[in-house]
Parts: C-alpha cells; structure tokens; sequence
C-alpha cells in the first residue's frame, strides 16, 4: 500500500473515493464538506438524509455524484476540546473507519482531507501523527485499498503531513 501527500482540492480527485470530514448530521457544512457537496450537487444531500446522521469516529458512504470520484465516505471527526474526552482515539477510529468502509467496497485509491483540523481545531502534528499511523497499522489488513492520498488544502497542512511520513 502506497500513502502520499497532496497539495489540492479534494473535489477534483478521481479516485475511488474521498472522505468527507463531515458533521454527525452527514447534512453539509462548511469547509471540506461545503465544497464535496458543491461538487457533487444536490443528489449528495438527498442521499446522505437517508442515512440518518452518523456518530463521531464512525463512517458512511455514498456515491460521489458529480465528483470525478465514485464513492464519498463521509465521518465526523473529533471536535477538540482540549484532548481529554477521547479526541485522539475518535480521531484514529474515523482513520480505520474509513479506510474499512473503501476495502469493502472495493476501493483502490482513496483520498483523505486533513479531518478536525479545520474548524474542529484539532492540534495539527498530533492529527497527521495519528492519520499517518492509523493508515499504516491499517496496511497489512488491507485486501484492496492499495493507495491513500493524503490531501492538504494548504503548505502548512502539507508539511506536517510529510513530516508525519517520514518520521511515523
Ligand atoms: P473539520 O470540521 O473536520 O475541522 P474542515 O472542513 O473545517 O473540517 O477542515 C478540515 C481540513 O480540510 C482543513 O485543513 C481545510 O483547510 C481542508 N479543506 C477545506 N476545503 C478543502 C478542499 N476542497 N479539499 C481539501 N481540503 C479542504
């Protein structure tokens, strides 16, 4: 399994599948999850009110609509609240949740924003240590996903990310 960095937008992505960092609601948000549903279109939205919310850590899935991508895998990561209420096992749990949910519906290539980074304000280093770890502890179970692609929408982002790789 091959896992790379990537400076970019995520909606422009054909793989076969994105993350969502969405909301326990899966009804659209800001950020990351404005711009997937953008792109996608309206059809996301009427698919992911069928799925009745989703808890923090765990994962969803739909089609990716009008994405280059088939498949949008949508998880609410951990809101930090100073690191004392499991943030950091929820945020591994949405890692491994959806990294499950591709291997199962066959998925090669798989895409990852920098999940609770943004408005959630996860601790940058400490959340591209526990992506780049679960995503490793991940490799030998994996049966098909066999490259992740993790998708920095700016340099800072990118960096911790590359330093994640090299050192974890
Ligand atoms: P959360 O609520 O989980 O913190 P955000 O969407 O606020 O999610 O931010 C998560 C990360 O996604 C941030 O680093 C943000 O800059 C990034 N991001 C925003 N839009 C995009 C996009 N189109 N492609 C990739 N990453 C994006």
């Amino acid at each position: 399994m091959k896992i790379r960095t990537l400076l970019g937008d995520i909606t422009k992505l054909e793989c076969d599948a994105i993350v969502n960092a969405a909301n326990t609601s899966l009804l659209g948000g800001g950020g990351v999850d404005g711009a997937i549903h953008k792109a996608a279109g309206p059809e996301l939205l009427e698919a992911c009110k069928e799925l009745h919310g989703c808890d923090t850590g765990q994962a969803k899935i739909t089609w990716g609509y009008q994405l280059p991508a088939k498949y949008v895998i949508h998880t609410p990561g951990p809101i930090w609240r100073g690191g004392d209420q499991g943030e950091e096992a929820l945020l591994a749990d949405s890692y491994r949740n959806c990294l499950e949910l591709a291997d199962c519906h066959d998925c090669q290539t798989v895409a990852f924003p920098s999940i609770s980074t943004g408005v959630y304000r996860f601790p940058l280093e400490k959340a591209a240590k526990i992506a780049v770890e679960t995503i490793k502890s991940f490799e030998s179970r994996a049966s098909v996903v066999q490259e992740v692609i993790l998708v920095a929408f700016d340099s800072r982002t990118k960096e911790y990310y590359d330093r994640a790789l090299e050192t974890v």
